[in-house]
């Protein structure tokens, strides 16, 4: 088993490796305490997973109760946040009880919002069930539901006080959606770490606990450099600009991990006609994304994309913050005149 300390706002163990869901209560029960242990998941994972959890908190001596959410983007809205909020009072959860996500990035998200907004917050764990969860959005302490103008726009930074991520709960998955998670191995790649990215021209599958280790120690070094994504942070947007944009466009009916992957092309391909990176590099990312069968393009244009992304919450008045490579395992920011935008993703399109 591996364990990776984060030291942020709040400080808090991640712990990787097999068969860890039936230990744990033993896990919670150290790292928040509490009587009450509220299990938020998917109606997937539920009965896949859900009971072995309860049975764990149950013998480290949790009263735990559980509220199921249908499973998908759409769950992700501020209806949903009002319902668990209820749920939570209707079991009289207090300050010191701890909410548990089981669950990938979508119950993660929201059960996080909820446990930072009951009671002003409460104690929160993530266990991550899908691999984007695992590498990515349990870590980190961004939580939100989606409004409709746009993804994220409901939200708060709230870090849990552990994470726990079972790899063998990902053997469950469906190839999409692990191929979704595999988007965003390769993001951290290009982002971050030229060896992580030669690691997975073998299957991620094969390297499991290793990629998912590393991905987790590059978030870990970016969040306490910069917690609240002010600058090197944004550097994990890489591909998300326009992947939002695309999710949005297509009604969250193209999931995020493929609109990611679609967005890191587009902004792959307009870098190097910026002449920040070579057409060397643009092919090799759209090589890795093919042999994890993720998207290299899109059919929305780039005037539908500038749009949306206009729309997007990280927009700074007259400008936007995109990330681009400039090669494998180097990207940088760059500030965009909005009135650019378009001319810039018509370059990548
Ligand atoms: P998801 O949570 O919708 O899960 C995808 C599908 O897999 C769902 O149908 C789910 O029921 C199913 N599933 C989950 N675990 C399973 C398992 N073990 N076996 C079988 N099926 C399982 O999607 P996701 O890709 O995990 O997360 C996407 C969300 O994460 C988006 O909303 C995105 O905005 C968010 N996100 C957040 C952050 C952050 O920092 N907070 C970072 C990246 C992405």
């Amino acid at each position: 088993m591996k364990k990776i300390t984060v030291k942020a706002s709040k400080t808090y163990d991640i712990h990787i490796g097999e068969g860890l869901l039936d230990k744990a209560g033993f896990y919670i029960r150290q790292a928040a305490g509490g009587n009450v242990a509220a299990i938020i998941t998917d109606d997937i994972v539920s009965p896949l997973y859900e009971r072995r959890l309860a049975g764990s908190l149950t013998g480290s001596g949790y009263r735990a109760v559980s509220h199921v959410i249908p499973n998908g983007e759409s769950s992700k809205n501020p209806e949903n946040l009002v319902t668990i909020l209820n749920f939570l009072a209707d079991k009289k959860l207090s300050r010191k009880d701890v909410v548990v996500a089981l669950g990938g990035g979508v119950v993660g998200d929201l059960a996080g919002f909820a446990a930072a907004c009951y009671m002003r917050g409460v104690r929160f764990v993530q266990i991550p069930t899908t691999l984007l969860a695992a590498i990515d959005s349990s870590v980190g302490g961004k939580t939100a539901v989606n409004l409709p103008a746009g993804k994220n726009l409901m939200g708060a930074f709230y870090q849990p006080d552990a994470v726990i991520c079972d790899v063998s709960l990902l053997s469950t998955l469906t190839e999409e959606v692990f191929a979704d998670g595999c988007a965003e191995v390769i993001k951290y790649g290009v982002i971050a770490d030229k060896e992580l990215f030669e690691l997975i021209k073998k299957p991620v599958r094969d390297n499991l606990i290793d990629v998912i280790t590393r991905c987790v120690e590059i978030k870990r070094g970016i969040v306490i450099e910069d917690e609240r994504e002010n600058s090197v942070r944004k550097l994990l947007n890489f591909g998300h600009t326009v992947g939002h944009a695309i999710e949005l466009l297509s009604e969250y009916r193209i999931p995020h991990g493929h609109a990611v992957a679609a967005g890191m092309a587009i902004e792959a391909a307009a870098a190097a006609k910026m002449k920040l990176c070579t057409a060397g590099c643009v092919d090799e990312i759209k090589k890795m994304l093919r042999l994890y069968n993720l998207p290299d393009s899109t059919n929305y244009s780039a005037s539908e994309l500038s749009d949306i992304c206009l729309s997007d919450k990280k927009r700074a008045g007259d400008s936007l913050t995109m990330i681009f490579p400039v090669e494998i395992g180097k990207c940088v920011l760059r500030e965009v005149p909005v009135n650019e935008l378009q001319s810039i993703l018509d370059l990548g399109a």
